[in-house]
């Protein structure tokens, strides 16, 4: 990719020489630099006081090993990550992620995503990411006991309410999140709001568990209906059956939609009567199984091993909910020619730039990751207000909050478009919005 800028081309050669080999960083910000071409034209002291160069480069980065005994008595040693990326706004917040594939490139991406994301929630928040090359599939409960109580021994010398509050992500889920939580309590000998999506019965929020999934349906009913169309009556495709997935679906139904086809990393269902999501709950969240295990109590519906071709399936809307580049160019160009109108990434990153440049040609409506996903990080600063106030709130009171900041999210990301001269255009409206914020915060501290 070219930047149309000389100043910001420059740049991104230096940060593609000081971090090779980290291509899902290098993507995500090449995709930024690019769309702040207007904003450093408009305030070059942005350029001149340092602020770009800064924005690039993580405020620290902790990397640490993990080491842990399984049911066997084997030793196992991990490596696991935070990427304390910006603190401009806030204390750093963002979520942890186990997974075989992590590795520093990984988390970075997804740190310096965060610090967009976070800013245009509105509310008080940096960026930062973590995770470790840990599965916890297949892993007993001790196991995983066992490894996040390993994880949170070290991490908890980082982190704290006021300095950087963790949350779950891909493999981190409340079960995690309750381990990472006791050990924390245990080390630190105090009860505080340090990680989110915490169980409702230790200082979690009703409604954060559903918040990525719904914030996402909230934020493409916003883009749908100022294009003049609507969920009502449309067919959906959702990747993945995790909790953005899963509540991606449930909203979307709500809606009026029939979701057709969800997926994990083994393969997809296809079912044409609408997906029963009861029983992809019972599978994926009580059961741990896996998704093929659908077909055995639906004989009408189809199993296809492989997910990428979830993408073929006929459909008016897509929402991509598992991970990065899971919808290339090819799969982008079977959406369009089946006649889909809309695509909002759940997931973060999950379209390649081919995927989006065939979207945007073609005149798909597309709300990118950093907006449209944004609701879980919101209600994750609802939970810290929640927990600092002692005090909560119903799961009305948080729903409304949540779809009030993604209808405001929506509009600032299309007004930042239209103002810099690329009007419909929420990737980058996205990035402008959330950018302008942190960037005069970084401002008004000088050079630090
Ligand atoms: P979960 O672990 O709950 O679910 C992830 C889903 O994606 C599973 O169905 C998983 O299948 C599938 N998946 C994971 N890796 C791959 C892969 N390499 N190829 C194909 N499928 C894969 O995670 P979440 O639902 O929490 O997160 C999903 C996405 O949403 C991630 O990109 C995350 O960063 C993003 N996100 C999550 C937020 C949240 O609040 N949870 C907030 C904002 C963004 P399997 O079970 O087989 O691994």
């Amino acid at each position: 990719m070219r930047i149309q800028h000389e100043y910001l081309q420059n740049l991104m050669e230096r940060v593609e020489a000081r971090n090779p080999a980290e291509p899902e960083f290098l993507q995500a910000v090449g995709e930024v630099l690019e769309s702040l071409t207007g904003v450093v034209e408009a305030r070059p002291e942005f350029i001149t006081e340092g602020v770009m160069d800064c924005l690039v480069e993580p405020e620290r980065i902790i990397k640490f090993r993990v080491p842990w005994e399984d049911e066997r008595g084997q030793i196992h040693v991990n490596r696991g990550f935070r990427v304390q990326f910006n603190s401009a706004i806030g204390p750093y917040k963002g979520g942890l992620r186990f997974h075989p594939s992590v590795y520093e490139g990984i988390i970075k991406f997804l740190g310096f995503e965060q610090i967009f994301k976070n800013s245009l929630t509105g509310l008080p928040i940096g960026g930062g990411k973590g995770g470790a090359d840990f599965d916890p599939k297949g892993r007993t409960d001790l196991e995983v006991m066992r490894f996040c109580q390993s994880f949170m021994t070290e991490l908890f010398k980082y982190i704290g309410p006021d300095t950087d509050v963790p949350a779950g992500d891909i493999g981190v889920g409340s079960r995690e999140i309750g381990y990472l939580f006791g050990q924390y309590k245990r080390l630190r000998n105090e009860f505080t709001g340090v990680l989110t999506g915490k169980g409702l019965s230790y200082g979690g929020s009703l409604a954060r568990t559903e918040a990525t999934g719904y914030g996402l349906c909230y934020f493409t009913d916003c883009m749908l209906k100022d294009a003049g169309r609507s969920f009502e009556g449309a067919t959906v495709v959702i990747s993945g059956s995790g909790n953005v997935a899963t509540y991606a679906c449930e909203k979307a139904a709500a809606l009026g939609a029939k979701v057709v086809a969800m997926s994990d990393s083994g393969g997809y269902i296809y079912d044409r009567d609408g997906i029963d999501l009861a029983c992809v709950k019972q599978l994926k969240e009580v059961e741990r199984r896996r998704i093929s295990a659908y077909v055995d109590t639906h004989p009408g519906a189809e199993y296809h091993a492989g997910c990428r071709d979830i993408w073929n399936i006929p459909c008016h809307i897509a929402l991509p909910c598992a991970t990065q580049n899971e919808l290339d160019g090819r799969s982008a160009k079977a959406l369009i020619q089946n006649g889909c109108f809309a695509v909002a990434e759940g997931a973060n990153m999950p379209s390649t730039p081919e995927a989006i440049q065939a979207f945007q040609s073609a005149g798909v409506l597309f709300a990118p990751a950093k907006a449209a996903n944004a609701g879980g990080v919101a209600t994750s600063a609802l939970e810290m207000s929640q927990n600092s106030m002692r005090f909560y709130w119903t799961f009305e009171e948080v729903d409304e909050h949540l779809k009030r900041i993604m209808r405001d999210l929506y509009h600032n990301a299309s007004r930042a478009a239209e103002q810099y001269g690329a009007p419909g255009n929420l990737a980058a409206g996205a990035n402008i919005a959330g950018f302008l914020k942190v960037g005069e915060a970084m401002l008004a501290y000088g050079i630090v």
